[in-house]
């Protein structure tokens, strides 16, 4: 017998994913040629028209919980090819939005770097945090005693990690608890869809499904199925290779002043700087496809959410290039001025992980990975 269900209309949601997006929702007439040309749809759990009902009604439990929202890459081609215009690449991306602020715990700080209005506050409280650490330990030294320029003499290295090292611990405590939220919320989805009847997920194998998922994000796999929006891989490869990259050499500039006690600047023709350098290079170059990508797109929405992320990248990177060229160049106070921009933009980029659009890096892992679980025991 088919089971009932009761369907309970959210009129605030439905306008939520209106807001944010998803403004052609409701001409959607139920034809399904989204899901047939979908080049990621799973024969078993074809997306999304069947989100675009569920919107249409404001059905919230059916699609926050959702995997199927974050195995959507934003292609396009189901927008370019809907018969009416109602754009369901738009509305899955306004859900994976809406998701990613419900997910966001504290929940203010969803707000403060989602609202445009907060920009000059989120900057402010970043460049406080920072002098406030750097004048508490004396460790901050605005004195300029000639000699070449040492950044670690300005900042010392013991004084970025003191700032940087607790906010990337907030921020995963953050992840940790939107992870442990989302993932709760996808079983309670695939137990009303009938999926998943589990009484629990098993770490060890859950472990094992998000390692195998791993390569095919690495290598952004399904991005190379897009159609419409093909050109997205390399500027995200680009961009999320850069961020690897460039962790990488601060960790081994560390492990250089630790371990083997050699202090910066590094010459240029430094293996390890060259590799920074073009990882730099790669995160400006990235950015600036993103953007390009992005002022060419017919999707008709640009939002604060998709513009902050790309401003805040190319900014990084612009940045660490000009903090590099402006030292050689041997000019103190500019360099100083530049190198504490860069450090409040870096402050920024971390805080804002969970909160902001980077987030769906991290969410649509686990999503990826709760349906390989799911698909592996079944
Ligand atoms: S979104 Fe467009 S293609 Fe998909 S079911 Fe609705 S009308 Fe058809
Ligand atoms: S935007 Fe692309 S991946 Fe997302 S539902 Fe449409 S066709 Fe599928």
């Amino acid at each position: 017998m088919t089971e009932k269900y009761l369907v309970d209309p959210d009129l605030k949601f439905i306008n939520t994913i209106i807001q944010n997006g998803g403004d052609n929702l409701k001409k959607c007439f139920q034809c399904a040629t989204c899901s047939v040309i979908c080049p990621l749809s799973s024969d078993k759990q074809p997306f999304p028209r069947k989100e675009m009902v569920a919107a249409s009604w404001g059905l919230k439990d059916r699609l926050l919980g959702s995997p199927d929202i974050w195995q959507c890459h934003n292609c396009g081609d189901c927008s370019a090819l809907c018969p009416r215009g109602a754009k369901p690449g738009n509305v899955m991306a306004a859900i994976r939005h809406i998701s990613i602020l419900k997910y966001a715990r504290p929940a203010v700080l969803g707000r403060l770097w989602n609202d445009p209005w907060m920009l000059p506050l989120q900057f402010i409280l970043s460049t406080l945090v920072i002098l406030a650490v750097g004048f508490a330990t004396g460790l901050l030294n605005l004195q300029n005693d000639g000699g070449p320029i040492v950044y670690a003499r300005f900042f010392p290295v013991v004084l970025i990690e003191m700032i940087y090292i607790p906010l990337t611990l907030l921020v995963g405590l953050a992840f940790f608890v939107g992870i442990r939220n989302l993932l709760s919320d996808m079983r309670a989805n695939y137990f009303l869809r009938g999926l998943d009847n589990s009484d629990s997920i098993k770490p060890v194998k859950f472990m094992k499904a998000l390692i195998a998922t791993l390569p095919t994000i690495i290598t952004h796999t399904k991005l190379a199925s897009c159609g419409e929006n093909r050109q997205r891989k390399l500027s995200h490869m680009l961009v999320s290779f850069s961020f690897v990259n460039l962790a990488m050499v601060a960790g081994a500039f560390v492990f250089a002043l630790y371990i083997l006690d050699s202090h910066g600047p590094y010459p240029q023709l430094n293996p390890v700087k060259i590799f920074a350098n073009l990882s730099g290079i790669a995160l400006i170059l990235g950015s600036l496809l993103l953007i390009k990508n992005r002022l060419e797109s017919t999707d008709g929405h640009n939002s604060y959410f998709d513009w902050y992320i790309l401003a805040l990248a190319l900014g990084l990177g612009v940045t660490g290039m000009l903090t590099q060229f402006i030292r050689l160049a041997d000019q103190p106070m500019a360099a100083l001025a530049m190198y504490f921009i860069h450090l409040v933009l870096a402050f920024n980029l971390i805080a804002c992980l969970p909160y902001s659009k980077m987030a769906h890096f991290v969410y649509r892992t686990v999503a990826l990975a709760y349906v390989a679980y799911v698909d592996g025991k079944s």
